[in-house]
């Protein structure tokens, strides 16, 4: 471990950008603690991660519970006495034009990206409040700067997540860091989540240049390394072949 090392709490870490910076962070010396629904993929994720020496640990985590979000932080402060970084991952894409009027998958988009980042800013400031320092990385995404056809409520969510990152930044004095990390079109499981056919079917060209998840792990691990006076506020990573 070097005297650079954070201890860094990860939501939605089972697959796609959240485990890539596991992966990524645990290489850089940091204490892991990753959560998210599927604890079998987080159990191997963490005995992975510990074999090659890292340090990592996993809770069930349900973002959209603030009880349980709660519980994540007071287990991460409880194994390692701090919160150093916040990682607020955790997120769900079910597209659809809204005339589809899926109410039940705007209500979960919703649920989970912003409520789910709330909780996590409810549940961690406290702490680093307490302890001085903290930093928060808040995923959007390029949906936080633009909308198009069936994303409409995934990128109300996403320009909610900026406001908020934005509003938080604004009210720190110093002490709490937030960066915005706002990816393009990545490899990863978030369009496994779309129950619309068309939307399903428009994704599959959409999605045809994407990045390695690793490359957003990238942008992540360079925010959370800065030194303290450094606050790296908005990063957004496109694929080179992409325009959107
Ligand atoms: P994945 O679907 O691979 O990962 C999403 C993660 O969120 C999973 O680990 C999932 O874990 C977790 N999750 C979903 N619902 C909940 C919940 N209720 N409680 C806790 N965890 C939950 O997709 P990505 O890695 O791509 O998504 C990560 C973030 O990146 C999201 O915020 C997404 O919006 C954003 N993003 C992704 C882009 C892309 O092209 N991939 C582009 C722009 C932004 P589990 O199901 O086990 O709970």
């Amino acid at each position: 471990m070097t005297n650079t090392a954070k201890v860094v709490a990860i939501t939605g870490a089972s697959s796609g950008i959240g485990e890539a910076a596991a992966r990524r962070l645990a290489a850089d010396g940091h204490r892991l603690f990753l959560g998210a629904r599927r604890t079998d993929r987080l159990e191997e994720l963490t005995a992975e991660l510990t074999a090659a020496g890292g340090t990592a640990d996993f809770q069930r985590l349900d973002v959209t519970d603030a009880d349980d979000v709660r519980a994540f932080v007071s287990a991460v402060r409880e194994r390692h006495g701090r919160v150093d970084v916040m990682v607020n991952n955790a997120g769900v894409m079910p597209l659809s034009p809204l005339e589809a009027l899926r109410t039940e998958e705007w209500d979960r988009m919703i649920d989970v990206n912003v409520r789910g980042v709330l909780h996590g800013i409810a549940a961690a400031l406290p702490v680093m409040r307490a302890q001085g320092s903290g930093h928060f990385v808040n995923i959007a995404s390029v949906g936080a700067y633009e909308v198009s056809p069936t994303a409409a409520v995934y990128c109300a969510t996403k320009f909610a997540v900026r406001a908020i990152s934005e509003g938080l930044r604004q009210e720190s004095d110093g002490t709490v860091r937030v960066t915005l990390v706002s990816p393009g079109v990545t490899e990863s499981e978030l369009a496994d989540s779309i129950s619309d056919p068309a939307a399903r079917e428009a994704m599959k060209a959409y999605r045809a240049v994407a990045l390695p998840a690793s490359a957003i792990a990238e942008a992540i691990a360079y925010a959370a390394s800065q030194p303290a006076q450094i606050d790296v506020n908005e990063v957004v990573v496109r694929p080179a072949a992409s325009a959107r």
